[in-house]
């Protein structure tokens, strides 16, 4: 099963992407992870992709693409995998489809998590990132356990500098902009799935597992 995720930033695609993930046994992909797994490190990547990230603007194709392309042609990826935060752009989205193209193969539901802009900025104010598993909370929505700590690793969180007001602002002019056009692009395709981002966490997946099945 290969599944898209699409909508926009602080939707909850990746809380839902983690808990897709570990019930259908597929990886979860996420760019966003990647990117700061590389800045973290320190990589040559990294240190292009933070130039880009920090003031909410979306890291060129050129250093995604290829990246993604090679991540799905992993063998962890033999039963399918989900992608959380790519494709971002109408080249993305064409760079994929031809990459599955020239093995056979195609996304099977592309889902989009809707929540209107309003609720987005009081979202991430109150997200807290675990920068080493890429789990996220959120201060009453979704507390960790321990306050500040991760359940699933123990790390320390952190409030993401991208998650600021202000810069969350222009991620969502971004996201308006450039992903948006996505939703489309996979209604043609017959890929698109729509669901309520406003739901509680469990009951959104809950409908989204009745739509993927058993
Ligand atoms: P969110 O889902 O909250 O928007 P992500 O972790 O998916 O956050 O992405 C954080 C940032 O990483 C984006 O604002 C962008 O700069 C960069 N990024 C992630 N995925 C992509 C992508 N597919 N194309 C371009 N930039 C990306
Ligand atoms: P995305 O990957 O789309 O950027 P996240 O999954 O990181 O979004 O979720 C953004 C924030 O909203 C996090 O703090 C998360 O705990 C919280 N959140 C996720 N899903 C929901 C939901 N259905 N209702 C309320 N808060 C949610
Ligand atoms: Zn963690």
């Amino acid at each position: 099963m290969k599944i898209i995720m699409l909508g926009a930033p602080g939707a909850g695609k990746g809380t839902q992407a983690k808990k897709i993930a570990e019930k259908y046994g597929i990886p979860h992909i996420s760019t966003g992870d990647i990117f700061r797994a590389n800045i973290k490190n320190g990589t040559e990547l990294g240190r292009k992709a933070k130039e880009f990230m920090k003031q909410g603007l979306l890291v060129p194709d050129e250093l995604t693409c290829d990246l993604v392309v090679d991540r799905i042609s992993q063998p962890d990826t033999s039963k399918g995998y989900i992608l959380d935060g790519f494709p971002r752009t109408i080249p993305q989205a064409e760079a994929l489809t031809d990459a599955l193209l020239e093995r056979g193969e195609k996304i099977d539901y592309a889902i989009d998590v809707e929540v209107p802009d309003e609720n987005i900025i009081r979202r991430m104010s109150g997200r807290r990132a675990c920068l080493a598993c890429g789990n996220t909370y959120h201060v009453e929505n979704n507390a960790p356990k321990v306050e500040g700590i991760c359940d699933a690793c123990g790390e320390k969180l952190t409030l993401r500098e991208d998650d600021k007001p202000e810069t969350v602002k222009k991620r969502l002019s971004v996201y308006h902009a450039q992903t948006q056009p996505l939703i489309d692009y996979y209604r043609a395709a017959g890929a698109l799935v729509e669901v309520d981002g406003t739901l509680d966490i469990e009951v959104l997946f809950n409908d989204i597992t009745k739509i993927l099945g058993a």
